[in-house]
């Protein structure tokens, strides 16, 4: 029997967020019934929300960041128990048997990853996120978040943590690398943590100084205002690996000069509109543009212990269920440290 949750749900493009019950699927045998006890907010949700990258379906409950406490496990399930800490992240499902999913990239799965809300399960039911009291999910999209990692401050990990966690490993960022980090939200600060712990140098590019002291304590060794024209001038031909979690259009050419010949700038941030890259920034350093799409999810189990290693989580914002609509808009004005989580007991139907 499927159980009904209380839920977060936006109707129609732009909100508002109602609070009712939702469906959960009965439990199969490899499924993993989660009370959630956070949720982060990422800015994935609020481009969903508002249709920013075309059409959403809705009813919509959103929330890619979930972490909770396993209530109920299917027959089959064998690595997780009632009673662990888990998170799930943005995906829910995967054909498991390309050659993607075969080498851990779930995201890239050729028949196509099911994302965690927003999207259709091969049985063609939609999925649902994580503003919500519980959620079921397979056992293979469950990963355990490690002792000394609060689950507030390990929500925002599975897609804010992931995200920037990949590009760095799959770039070789380490000891003495040089590492440039575009935007001070919640992908940022995460890029910031994690590459600082790698050892590596880090600068952090903001688009005023109101963050910089935050920048330096989140371990970056440089914070430069984009606000002045001169600011990126001495960076010239500096990074090693520039990772761009900015959620705007900017001035990329000016951005990739301060990639070294042959470093990388590396793509995290997703604004609707095109690049507009000279191709001369590109092939007179030969210098590497690249994307990024979340991570595969033992590529994110290792982020977890990778941090709770490192005594890092996401610096977080606890707030109920009726700051939802407000934090959006502080989301997208910057004015966030550095990540809004929902502690989903608030949410009542
Ligand atoms: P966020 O918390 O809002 O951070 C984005 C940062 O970008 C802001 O804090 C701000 O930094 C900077 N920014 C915002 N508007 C700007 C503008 N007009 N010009 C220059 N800088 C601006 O968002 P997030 O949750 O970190 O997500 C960032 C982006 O990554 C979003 O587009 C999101 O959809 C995308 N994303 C991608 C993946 C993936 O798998 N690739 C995963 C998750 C999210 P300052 O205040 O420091 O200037
Ligand atoms: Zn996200």
């Amino acid at each position: 029997m499927s159980t009904s949750t209380p839920a977060l749900v936006v109707d129609q493009p732009g909100g508002p967020f109602v609070a009712r019950t939702v469906e959960r699927r009965a439990l199969r045998d490899d499924d993993v019934a989660i009370a959630i006890s956070h949720a982060g907010i990422c800015h994935s949700d609020i481009h969903q929300v508002r249709e920013e990258w075309g059409r959403a379906i809705f009813p919509m409950v959103p929330g890619h960041e979930i972490a909770g406490v396993v209530t109920e496990i299917g027959a089959a399930v064998t690595d997780v128990r009632v009673g662990d800490r888990v998170g799930v992240g943005c995906m829910v499902n995967s054909c498991g048997e390309c050659a993607m999913c075969k080498d851990g990239f779930e995201q890239h799965c050729e028949r196509g990853a099911v994302m965690t809300y927003n999207g259709r399960d091969y049985d063609g039911v939609v999925t649902l996120g994580g503003y919500s009291r519980s959620v079921v999910v397979g056992e293979r999209f469950v990963c355990p978040i490690p002792e000394g990692i609060s689950s507030a401050e390990a929500a925002p990990l599975l897609c804010a943590g992931i995200t920037t966690y990949s590009p760095l490993r799959r770039w070789g960022v380490g000891p003495g690398s040089r590492v440039g980090v575009l935007g001070l939200g919640g992908l940022g600060h995460m890029g910031v943590k994690f590459a600082a712990a790698m050892g590596a140098e880090v600068t952090v590019f903001s688009r005023t100084s109101a963050k910089a002291a935050d920048a330096l304590a989140l371990g970056a060794s440089r914070h430069v205002a984009t606000s002045d024209p001169d600011a990126l001038r001495p960076l010239r031909n500096h990074f090693d690996v520039l990772l761009n979690t900015v959620s705007a259009d900017l001035d990329m050419n000016a951005h990739l000069r301060t990639v070294r010949p042959r470093g990388v700038m590396v793509n995290v941030g997703l604004p609707g509109g095109d690049y507009g890259v000279r191709p001369s920034m590109l092939v007179g350093n030969s210098r590497v543009l690249a994307g990024s799409n979340i991570g595969g999810i033992a590529e994110t189990r290792e982020m977890l212990e990778f941090a709770a290693a490192h005594g890092l989580g996401a610096s977080v914002e606890v707030i109920d269920a009726d700051d939802v609509a407000d934090a959006y808009d502080r989301v997208v004005a910057g004015d966030v440290r550095y990540r809004y989580v929902i502690d989903v007991s608030t949410i009542e139907a």
